[in-house]
C-alpha cells in the first residue's frame, strides 16, 4: 500500500532500531501517548528492539480508557429509557459501567445504535422523531471536530430530538498533569500523531519549556515509531528540549484549521474527569452555552448519577506511566478481554489489552 508499506519496511526498522541503540548512552523512560502507538509497538515488536535503557511507559491517550464510569452510566441510564435511541461507537458497548454495559442494555431491549459518525447520528434523529437520540461524544481532539459539525448540521436542521452526552478530552493538558505528578517518571514524549494532524502543535513548545522534556511528533507505523523515538533519545542525551516534527507527512504545526474553527465555534475548553486518574482543570471541551440545547446532561435528568470504581483496578496509575500492566493483580485471571474489570483491557487501544493480546505470557 503506498505510503504505508515503506513505513513498514523491515529492513529500514531494523536499520533505525540499530540507530537508535547507537545513540543511547544513558537510561530514559518515554511515554507514547496514544493507545494505538502502544499497539503498534506491540503489535509489530518495535518494542522488543529497543535498547535496554529505554523504558515505555504507556500514556492516557485511549479514549474508551479514559471515559469515567460516571458517563458510562449516564449512557446506561439514558439507553435504558424507551423514549430513547443512545447512538454511540461501538467500542463503547462493552465498557463496564457501575451495573453492566451497553450491550446488557441492548440486550435487554434498549435503544442502542452502533454509528460509525455523528452525522449518522443526526440521521437517526431525522428518522424517528418521536424519540430523543443522543450520542455518546467521548474522545480526544480527533472526535471533536466531527461532534461539532454534528451540532452545526443539527441547528441547520432545526432539530429538537438530537443532543451530545459529551466526555470530550484534550491532549496537552494531560501531559501537563503526568508531568507534574509527583509520581511522574516520563522524561520525554511521543505525542500522537493524528490529534496533531487536526490541532498541529503549537500547544506544545510551552509544556517542553515549562517541564523541560523533549517532545516527538509522532506517527503509528513502525518506522514513525522509531523516527520519534530516535528524536526524543537525541534530545534527552544532549540535554536539549523543545518539539520535533517527526511526523511532517501527516502534520504542520498550525493544523487543519478548518476542524479547529469548528471545534470552538461549538465548544470551550473546560474541566473533565478522566477515568481512574481524577479531574484536570480544563482537560476536555463543553459545549458553549449557546448549544445548551444539545447537552443532554443539561437537558435530561442524569445528573445526580455518581459511581466509584472497582478498587483492584489500577488503570489511573498505569494510564499515567506510573505502573503496566501486567503490575495489576487482576491482569490475565479476574482481568481479561472477555470479561474486561477496567477500561483498559476492552478498548482495542488500551494498555492493558495490548499486553494481554501481544505480551501475556512473555
Ligand atoms: S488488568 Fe484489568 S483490572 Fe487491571 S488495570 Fe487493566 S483493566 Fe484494570
Amino acid at each position: 500500500m503506498k505510503y504505508t508499506e515503506e513505513f513498514r519496511d523491515a529492513r529500514r526498522v531494523k536499520e533505525l532500531a540499530a540507530d537508535l541503540c547507537q545513540i543511547t548512552k544513558n537510561p530514559w523512560v518515554i511515554m507514547e501517548i496514544c493507545g494505538g502507538q502502544t499497539h503498534s509497538f506491540m503489535h509489530y515488536g518495535i518494542d522488543q528492539l529497543l535498547p535496554p535503557q529505554v523504558e515505555l511507559v504507556h500514556g492516557p491517550g485511549c479514549p474508551v480508557c479514559v471515559t469515567p464510569l460516571e458517563m458510562i452510566d449516564k449512557a446506561i441510564a439514558l439507553a435504558s429509557d424507551p423514549n430513547f435511541i443512545l447512538a454511540s461507537f461501538g467500542d463503547m458497548l462493552r465498557v463496564p459501567g457501575s451495573k453492566g454495559d451497553l450491550f446488557s442494555v441492548r440486550a435487554a431491549g434498549g435503544a442502542v445504535k452502533v454509528v460509525y459518525s455523528p452525522l449518522d447520528a443526526v440521521q437517526l434523529a431525522r428518522q424517528n422523531p418521536d424519540k430523543q437520540v443522543v450520542f455518546f461524544a467521548i474522545g480526544f481532539e480527533t472526535t471533536t471536530p466531527p461532534n461539532a459539525l454534528s451540532i452545526i448540521q443539527a441547528e441547520a436542521l432545526g432539530l429538537k430530538n438530537f443532543s451530545l452526552l459529551v466526555s470530550q478530552v484534550r491532549v496537552p493538558q494531560a501531559m501537563e498533569a503526568i508531568l507534574s505528578s509527583p509520581a511522574n517518571r516520563v522524561q520525554g514524549f511521543l505525542a500522537a500523531g493524528h490529534v496533531c494532524a487536526i490541532m498541529g502543535y503549537w500547544e506544545y513548545p510551552p509544556i517542553a519549556a515549562k517541564y523541560h522534556v523533549p517532545i516527538a511528533v509522532t506517527g503509528f507505523e513502525p518506522v514513525d515509531l522509531l523516527l520519534g523515538l530516535i528524536d526524543v533519545v537525541k534530545m534527552l542525551e544532549a540535554g536539549e528540549t523543545g518539539v520535533v516534527n517527526s511526523y511532517s507527512r501527516a502534520v504542520t504545526e498550525a493544523g487543519n484549521q478548518p476542524a479547529q474553527a469548528a471545534i470552538q465555534r461549538v465548544f470551550q475548553p473546560a474541566d473533565r474527569t478522566w477515568r481512574g486518574i481524577g479531574t484536570i482543570p480544563m482537560s476536555g471541551f463543553s459545549l458553549r452555552p449557546e448549544y445548551a440545547q444539545y447537552d443532554a446532561e443539561k437537558r435530561f435528568d442524569i445528573g445526580h448519577i455518581q459511581t466509584r470504581e472497582a478498587e483492584v483496578c489500577i488503570a489511573g496509575k498505569i494510564l499515567q506511566g506510573v505502573m503496566k500492566p501486567p503490575q495489576c493483580p487482576a491482569f490475565g485471571k479476574e482481568c481479561t478481554p472477555e470479561n474486561p474489570l477496567g477500561a483498559p483491557m476492552v478498548s482495542n487501544e488500551g494498555a492493558c489489552s495490548a499486553y494481554y493480546r501481544y505480551r501475556k505470557g512473555s
